[in-house]
């Protein structure tokens, strides 16, 4: 496949020829899932496959932050591989919508507190906008996934499969086989399972809870319940008290988790799932599922990919901790691609996000778009293999013909809030020129992809970089200034007079050294005192770009105001 200016897209590198290893670890899934001959705990091949089922689900309880597109937007780039490497591939999305309601998540009535404990599909919607609470998350999170995914995925609610009696065939076979799947399960703990354990739970047929009955005895597929108060971590489900019987092949219920995920997977025919980290430790309910998969229902187990968890700040996104990333947060200050990039570039490294970083995630992106043009040499060729493979991967559609303009995102901000984006581009246009981040008269397309990084950067100063806003200028620090001495001073007048010549971003940047030295003055202090006197900030983006962005005249003016009359 050729991809822009004739680069060859590593794409197809493991069809046919290139039987070398892939370096993108989605492209090694791929491999893995194409090659895979034989059942993980059983001695079996593996009938061949006409095409491959990669599953990413949700389950429908809780906000809906960027750390949940993680496994979606990784599937994704598997089912990309797969095709790719010339196989068949579908994505599938699976609403775990029959799961119950755990906790009250913040802005839902404490009165809901009754719900907890039956399934989402039975729990009303807050906002009123829905039928129920899972189908107002299940909207959410499918309108958001649409921005953020390539491959379009068929969906499927696990509730609408139980009334279709698609599970009935497993809930047979779990039920028949019971002896075995008890000691499957009890393989993987210490304590012992109950005598009237039931791998199937009935919806308590008084109040409508799933996660309340607890099985007192199992005959053949009757099972006696009663319906017990049920602790979850820090809430508590109440039971009604009511004892009843039920049918597991007819009546309302549910498949323990251990046991139900091997039943989706068998029911859909899936070949590849992921899971977070902490399912790869051999204890899991991942390889429960596994062994209950193939030994029990004679479905080989898929192939899994497991990750780290997004953190922000190094800490797990909470609502407590008010930091919580939304999609929709994202999608103001950055593409989705910036978050396909993230997600893509390595699956096992622990991925802390930081809003204060965001311009090196951009200007890392921006790096491996220069390699994907072609502008810019990597010797190593592996790591330029890799380099446009993640590039390419990240991108939601065919990218361009020609590299999409790109500039540095705090400069970028600091264009944004002198010349407003949205009004005009003209004069935003203008600071770029005489940065010289665009030479010559730009294309259409160019102005527009500066505007949308224009208006990207500036949300991301009023929304997460306050301290970059641009108060300082035109307001000199009184204080601050008093405290010069006069090399200092001597050297902000020669280079306010310097500026006015108006002279390009780089005889700025090396003016400021020269004349620092020329007053024995540090450099480092003179570039402290300028971000101080334009930017009220101790640092900033490199100076020479910064003063032509900003306008030369309206920096030198700002430096003599600062300084008052000689
Ligand atoms: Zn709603
Ligand atoms: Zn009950």
């Amino acid at each position: 496949m050729a991809g822009a200016n004739g680069i060859l897209e590593s794409a197809a590198h493991f069809s046919g020829v290139a039987m070398t290893e892939p370096l993108f670890w989605a492209d090694q899934k791929a491999r893995e899932i194409c090659e895979k001959k034989r059942y993980h705990f059983i001695d079996r091949p593996i009938p061949e496959r006409a095409s491959f089922v990669v599953k990413t689900s949700a389950s429908l309880s809780g906000v809906l932050h960027i750390g949940r597109l993680s496994d979606t937007i990784r599937a994704d780039s598997i089912v990309t591989a797969l095709r790719d490497a010339g196989a068949k591939a579908r994505m599938i999305w699976v609403g775990e919508d029959m799961d119950p309601l755990r906790r009250i998540p913040e802005g839902v009535p404490k009165e809901y507190e009754k719900y907890l404990g039956k399934p989402v599909t039975e729990v009303p919607d807050p906002s009123g906008c829905h039928a129920s609470y899972a189908e107002h998350h299940q909207a959410e999170y499918l309108e958001v996934m649409e921005d953020f995914v390539v491959n379009r995925a068929k969906r499927y609610s696990t509730t609408q499969e139980y009334d279709r009696g698609s599970f009935r065939k497993y809930i047979r076979k779990l039920l028949a086989d019971l002896e075995k799947v008890r000691e499957i399960l009890q393989s993987y703990r210490d304590s012992s399972l109950s005598s009237g354990w039931s791998p199937w739970k009935p919806i308590c047929a008084q109040c409508g809870k799933v996660i309340t009955p607890q099985v007192l005895e199992v005959d053949g597929a009757r099972v006696k319940y009663d319906c017990r108060d049920y602790e979850f971590e820090r809430t508590l489900a109440k039971g009604c008290g009511y004892v009843g019987e039920a049918d597991a092949l007819h009546d309302k219920g549910k498949i323990l988790w251990k046991g139900e995920w091997a039943s989706e997977w068998a029911l859909w025919e899936v070949s590849c799932e992921g899971g977070g980290k902490e399912y790869e430790v051999p204890t899991s309910a991942w390889w429960v599922n596994g062994e209950i998969a193939e030994r029990i229902f004679d479905y080989p187990m898929p192939t899994p990919f497991f990750y780290e968890h997004l953190l922000i700040d190094g800490r797990k996104m909470s609502a407590s901790l008010g930091n919580v990333v939304y999609p929709a947060d994202w999608l103001k200050t950055a593409p989705a691609e910036l978050l396909r990039f993230l997600y893509n570039k390595k699956l096992m490294k622990t991925r802390s996000f930081s809003w204060k970083e965001l311009p090196r995630l951009y200007a890392d992106y921006d790096a491996h778009a220069d390699v994907y043009y072609g502008k810019a040499n990597v010797p190593n060729e592996k790591e330029r293999s890799h380099m446009i493979r993640l590039y390419r991967i990240s991108q939601l559609r065919a990218p361009p013909k020609e590299r999409p303009a790109a500039v540095d995102l705090t400069l970028a901000s600091m264009i944004a809030q002198v010349y407003d984006p949205e009004a005009s581009m003209a004069e935003g246009i203008k600071a770029l020129q005489r940065s010289e981040l665009i030479k010559g008269q730009p294309s259409k397309r160019t102005v527009d992809e500066m505007r949308q990084r224009l208006i990207y950067a500036r949300n991301w100063v009023r929304m997460f970089a306050p301290e970059l806003a641009l108060r300082a200028v035109g307001e000199p620090d009184v204080a601050f200034l008093a405290k010069l001495t006069e090399p200092e001073r001597a050297s902000l007048r020669e280079l306010a007079s310097f500026v006015k010549s108006g002279p390009g971003p780089d005889a700025i940047q090396s003016s400021v050294f020269s004349i620092a030295d020329a007053h024995g003055v540090e450099a480092s202090r003179f570039f402290q005192i300028l971000y101080r006197l334009i930017l009220g900030a101790d640092h900033g983006p490199r100076l020479g770009p910064l003063v032509c962005a900003l306008g030369p005249g309206r920096v030198a003016e700002l430096l003599e105001r600062a300084l008052g009359p000689a």
